[in-house]
């Protein structure tokens, strides 16, 4: 008999899983808010239409099922086999006919929720790969999923704004993208700060910082790469109050 509800008792994974949860929902909405003629339309990811970004996040669910397949059986299943079968595999679902592109998303959806729902509670711990060659615990699945649906639901540029995203996700979103800046040295000089708080991210040393202040969703769409409305640069790096971010992905 199998188990209809999950299977780990952790309180903080059952938290985490149930915002992936809310943001396949969330996502699932938005795709179900496009009629078929418009999935044609662009994306707000450069060179994407929206077919490339509901064929991405049903691939996706399909990569992360095989990690916790992975994370059940011992067996190494990868996400991708490679990156080019990654890409050629978005290229191939974008082709595909709207309802089987629909039908990609919810089973693929369903599909993952199934596999997290029965993996059993020691096997969280278990540690897979992610498709950059991280070694991580199954756990990590969760936040790695609910960062794509909840920022590719923005994506599909059709009303989602950062706004939509809770708050949690947005300040654990900054600090994956700051976290990336400072691996590869492009933070330097720079501070981020996010006003009605006292969340600070960035070159916290740096004497003389260029600082890009904001309420939280538009920061984070700021960091993100998905545009600079609602936040303001000054100092010795703002040209003008403007100021891309470095490059996260
Ligand atoms: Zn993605």
């Amino acid at each position: 008999m199998v188990a209809r509800h999950d299977q780990t008792t952790d309180p903080v994974l059952l938290q985490s899983l149930l915002q992936a949860r809310r943001g396949t929902a969330f996502f699932a909405r938005k795709l179900n808010e496009l009629p078929d003629a418009e999935l044609d339309g662009g994306s707000l990811l450069p060179g994407w239409t929206r077919r490339h970004v509901v064929a991405h996040v049903g691939y996706n669910a399909r990569a992360i099922a095989r990690l916790i397949e992975w994370a059940a059986t011992g067996v190494e299943t990868p996400m991708y086999s490679s990156p080019e079968a990654r890409n050629h595999e978005i290229e191939f679902g974008g082709t595909l006919s709207p309802i089987a592109l629909r039908h990609l998303f919810d089973h693929s959806a369903v599909h993952l929720n199934v596999e997290w729902r029965d993996l059993p509670a020691d096997a969280w711990h278990h540690k897979v790969k992610t498709a950059q060659g991280r070694t991580v615990p199954a756990e990590e699945t969760v936040w790695m999923r609910t960062r794509e649906v909840w920022l590719h639901a923005i994506d599909l540029d059709n009303g989602a704004t950062f706004k939509d995203i809770p708050a949690p996700v947005l300040e654990r979103l900054l600090g994956d993208i700051t976290g990336a800046w400072h691996t590869r040295g492009t933070d330097a000089g720079l501070l981020v700060k996010v006003t009605g708080t006292d969340l600070v991210f960035g070159d916290t040393n740096a004497a003389d910082p260029t600082v890009v202040t904001g309420p939280l969703p538009a920061v984070a769409q700021w960091a993100a790469g998905r545009g600079s409305h609602g936040v303001t640069a000054t100092g010795p790096g703002a040209a003008g109050g403007v100021l891309t971010a470095p490059k996260w992905i």
